[in-house]
Formats: structure tokens, sequence, C-alpha cells
């Protein structure tokens, strides 16, 4: 990769602010569309993926993060697809990092699903990553496999065996899914809060066409909640980490529980996040279409001034919030595109 380290991403740029007062501080960049698993809720068996000619180079994705950094990002979470699938990750965030040293940025972090964190691990926390959040929707071998259809059980707890002996603090995400691993979320919270691990259990949310039926797999966090109240004391806490989940403490395990419920509750009001895709497209909104291409203006000069103006224009189109519904009658997902495009 080439220096970029004397490009002109540290001129100094307003902050961003939307239309509802709203400061953006939080960016999530996918950094492929490709995965090693294919979860059942977030891709089809046989997906296609972006040509590779069509993600941006390592050296764009690092002038693009440099720039939202010098507009006031604090926080940079990678994710994807799956983030370590990425060829050469490590040199991106290894030059990223630099924002961590310069202080400039507050937090570089990402979301995996664990699979290469056993080679990983201790890298990352030398880059200067401190927490990390993985998604394991359940603790059962076979099922687990059944969700990931490709994904192994074992690697993943290897991976995250590794992770927490390097000293990274790990979150796991796990979706909850009616039939699924309903029953077994009191488990996989003792599980994880005897490990040091807190955890956020996600709604399923409608995006991208998939192979099965989403109203099957609905299952809404209060439910859930009510349930795990029937063994637990659950007390709600101020804490947040930079991103909409709920918390909760638990008095039993003394470990936290969040709760991110796009569907039964709106979080909009405290958004304070953007998100990129792999190629470049800027979503103000996880639940809208709205969108802005940031590749041309990247690719179009060699100074940030034309992307920082594409930037501001786009946040000054960023929505009051989403509107998704998972409908019977309707069985079309509420955005065509996929998670593993915008990374969740
Ligand atoms: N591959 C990485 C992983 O699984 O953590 C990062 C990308 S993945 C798209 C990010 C998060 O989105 C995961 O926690 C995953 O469970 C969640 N996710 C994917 N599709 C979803 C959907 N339709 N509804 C809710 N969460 C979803
Ligand atoms: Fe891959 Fe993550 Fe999507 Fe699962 S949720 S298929 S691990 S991108």
């Amino acid at each position: 990769m080439q220096d970029v380290k004397n490009t002109a991403d540290l001129e100094p740029y307003a902050p961003m602010i939307d239309p509802f007062e709203r400061v953006i501080n939080y960016l999530r960049v996918s950094v492929t569309d490709r995965c090693d698993f294919r979860c059942t809720y977030c891709m089809a068996e046989h997906m296609t993926f972006l040509p590779r000619k069509d993600l941006l180079s390592l050296e764009e994705l690092d002038r693009l993060c440099s720039t939202f950094i010098a507009k006031g990002v604090k926080k940079l979470r990678l994710t994807g697809g799956e983030p370590l699938m990425r060829k050469n990750i490590m040199h991106l965030i290894r030059e990223l990092s630099r924002h961590l040293a310069s202080g400039a940025l507050e937090e570089l972090t990402l979301t995996t699903n664990g699979s290469q964190l056993s080679r990983f691990a201790r890298e990352l926390k030398e880059c200067g990553v401190q927490r990390i959040n993985v998604s394991i929707d359940t603790l059962d071998h076979d099922k687990f496999q059944q969700i990931t259809r490709w994904g192994k059980l074992e690697q993943v707890l290897n991976g995250i065996n590794a992770a927490l002996e390097a000293g990274l603090h790990v979150k796991l995400n796990t979706v909850a899914l009616k039939n699924f691993n309903e029953f077994e979320i009191p488990s996989m919270l003792q599980w994880a809060h005897a490990r040091g691990m807190d955890m956020t259990l996600i709604e399923t949310m409608p995006l991208g066409e998939i192979d099965i039926d989403r109203t099957d797999q609905y299952l809404p966090l209060s439910k859930v909640r009510q349930n795990l109240q029937s063994e637990f004391t659950l007390t709600p806490l101020n804490y947040r980490t930079g991103g909409p989940a709920r918390y909760y403490k638990i008095a039993e395990t003394g470990g936290k529980l969040g709760f991110i419920t796009p569907l039964t509750h709106n979080f909009c009001e405290s958004c304070n996040r953007v998100r990129i895709t792999c190629t470049g497209t800027l979503f103000m909104c996880l639940g809208q279409e709205d969108a802005a291409d940031l590749r041309e203006p990247l690719r179009a000069s060699e100074s940030n001034a034309l992307l920082s103006r594409t930037i501001d224009e786009a946040i000054s189109r960023k929505p009051k919030g989403h509107d998704f519904i998972i409908d019977r009658r309707d069985q079309r997902p509420a955005l065509p595109r996929h998670m593993s495009m915008t990374g969740g």
C-alpha cells in the first residue's frame, strides 16, 4: 500500500451535523460483501457477489475513512460481509490505527463472525483495537451449522478464546430467531457473562432477498425480555456504546445485555452514524434507500475537497428515521439490499 500519511486526510473540516441536529461521529464501513458463512437470515446460499474491480481498494478505503475522521468521526467500525476475509485487511487496520495514535479517532473496532480470529486477534490488539463484536446465534454444533450453513462452531469458539486471551473485550451479537434459539438465550447469556462478555440481542431486519420466509424467523425482543424476566432481574442502564442498543444489567450474572429492536422500538432519534458499502456508497440510514456515491468523487481528484463536499451534501439529506415492516401479506424485503452490503 502506498504511503497515505501525507495526503490531505487530516485537513480540518466542519463537523457533520444533519438536519435534525444530530452530530455524525460514527462510521461503519463494509470492507467486503463476501463471507465464509451463509447465515440464513442474512444471505441466500448461492449469492452473487460484486466483481472485485467494483470494490474500493485498501488505499481508497483508507482515504475515505481518514476524510470522515477529519470530519469528526470518532468511532470507526469495520464490518462486511466478513471483514477478516478481505485480503490484506490487517494492512488497512494497521494504517488506520495511526488515527488512534494521533488521538483523532477514539475507537477502531470490528464486527466479525469470529472464524478468522484465531489468526488475527493478537495483531488486532497490537493495532489498538480494544473491543470487537462477535456474532454467534447458538452454542449447539448442529444448530450452528444449520443457521450459518457453512460455519463450524469450534472454529468460532477458538476464535473467541484467542480474542479473550489477546486482551480484547468481546461482545456477542445474537440474532433472536423464533423456533431456533428462543429458549437457548438464557443459557447463552450465562455462558457469555461467565466469560466476561456482554451480549446484545438483535431482532431480524427485512434486508435483502433470502431463501426463507422472514415472518417464520421473526421473534420480537419484547417477548424475549419478558421470558428472561422470569429467570433474571433486568435493570435498565444509561450505558451506551454509540450504537442503537438499549442495555440492561443482569443482577444474577453481573453482565450487561443489550437489545436492538429496529422493528418494535424506534431508535432513530439518537442516530449518530452513517454506513459505507465496499463500493463506496454512503447510506445515511440503514432503513432507507437514499444513498450517495463517494467512489466517483474519491477517484475524480487527489484532493479530498470534492469528496468532503459530496459527504456534506449527503448528510444534509439524512432522514429522520426508517420504516421497516415485516408484513405477512407482503413477503418482499423492505429493502432489496442485504445486510452484508451495508454491514448491519
Ligand atoms: N460477518 C460479520 C458478522 O456476522 O458479525 C459482520 C457482518 S454481519 C452482516 C453484521 C451483523 O448483522 C451480524 O451480527 C448479523 O447477525 C447481523 N445480521 C445480518 N443480517 C441480519 C438481518 N437480516 N437482521 C438482523 N441482523 C442481521
Ligand atoms: Fe456472513 Fe455475517 Fe452475514 Fe453471517 S451475518 S452470512 S457471518 S455477513
